[in-house]
């Protein structure tokens, strides 16, 4: 379906809500690649009730509706996305507050300065993701995470909308964390309760400081157009069977992957998402072939 046809020249299906609602905004400006097509409607509303208003009209109006947060694990096609992007930026949906022995998180809120306030205030149990970049939603959808454990083993609560606009807490059984997932299915997670243990502040900054200058070494130095391809397996990691599989020199068009941090596809200038798509799909099929092993995607397509 072409832009307009639905709801006519001028006119679109959130006139009404009292929302600032903008049409073909390029989601390249919301993705650490730095690159895909046009969400046809993007909003990023000022509260929750703005928000839900959005929500129940995408769900009567049967317009899918998406979530970007950090943008920093999607690829979204040059096409772009047929539908709603929202995104949580405002100041109402950002805060972080802490409430011993734990924080609270509003689901825009940076992961890294949730990391920050808790070990500033003496909590400990979230300093090993402070190299995970993006925000709070994302990072409890995906249950980021690595060696030193995932943001799902600290969590006590989390608020969520439904389809209709409803707001409901999900906590204990109804709560579910995997490997680089979780049952977060709802339309929009909009925050967390954090259960922490009280620690002496300044070890804390220095287990931080030290996990920052892990990751940092660990990750792509010196671009930032990048994304992490594959989950890694049980009892290994992508990087090496990527490097394995002879996949460190794989290039399509401007998308190549990363030398030597090989679990990253990098965008030149110029890139396409298909490109990108294209670099994932060999590396993948080549650790298929020649190391047997079928990775799990980590990044997200849309
Ligand atoms: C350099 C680099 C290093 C990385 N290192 C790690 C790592 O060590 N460990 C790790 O686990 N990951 C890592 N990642 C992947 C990525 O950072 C995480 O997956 C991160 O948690 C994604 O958060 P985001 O806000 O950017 O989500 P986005 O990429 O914006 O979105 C990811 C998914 O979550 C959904 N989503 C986001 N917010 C919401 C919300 N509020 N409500 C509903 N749905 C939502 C989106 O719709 C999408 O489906 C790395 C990525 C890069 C580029």
């Amino acid at each position: 379906m072409g832009r307009g046809e639905a709801t006519g020249a001028g006119a679109s299906p959130f006139d009404d809500l009292g929302v600032a609602v903008g049409e073909g905004e390029p989601l390249a400006h919301h993705t650490w690649l730095g690159i895909g097509g046009p969400a046809r409607w993007f909003c990023e509303p000022v509260d929750a009730a703005a928000l839900s208003r959005i929500v129940r009209r995408c769900r009567e109006r049967a317009i899918p509706l998406r979530v970007i947060g950090g943008g920093t694990n999607v690829l979204v096609p040059s096409a772009g996305f047929d539908g709603m992007v929202v995104r949580l930026s405002a100041p109402a949906f950002g805060a972080v507050a802490v409430e011993r022995p734990g924080v609270v998180a509003g689901a825009g809120a940076k992961l890294v300065h949730v990391v920050s306030a808790a070990v500033q205030a003496g909590l400990g149990g979230l300093e090993t993701l402070v190299g995970i970049p993006g925000t709070v939603g994302g990072a409890l959808v995906g249950n980021a995470g690595g060696r030193g454990g995932d943001i799902g083993d600290r969590v006590a609560a989390v608020t969520v909308m439904l389809a209709d606009g409803e707001v409901v807490e999900r906590r204990g059984a109804e709560l579910a964390f995997g490997s680089r997932w979780s049952n977060l299915d709802d339309v929009v997670v909009l925050g967390c309760r954090l259960d922490l243990d009280e620690e002496d502040p300044d070890l804390l900054t220095k287990r931080m400081q030290k996990r920052w200058i892990v990751d940092r070494a660990e990750q792509p130095a010196g671009v930032r157009s990048v994304a992490m391809m594959f989950k890694d397996p049980h009892g290994a990691t992508a990087e090496a069977l990527v490097a394995q599989a002879g996949g460190r020199d794989i290039r399509v068009g401007e998308a190549a992957v990363h030398s030597p941090r090989s679990n990253f596809v990098v965008a030149h200038p110029g890139c396409t998402s298909e490109d990108v798509r294209m670099v994932i799909e060999q590396a993948r099929g080549r650790v298929r072939e020649r190391v047997g092993v079928d990775l799990a995607l980590q990044i997200e397509s849309w």
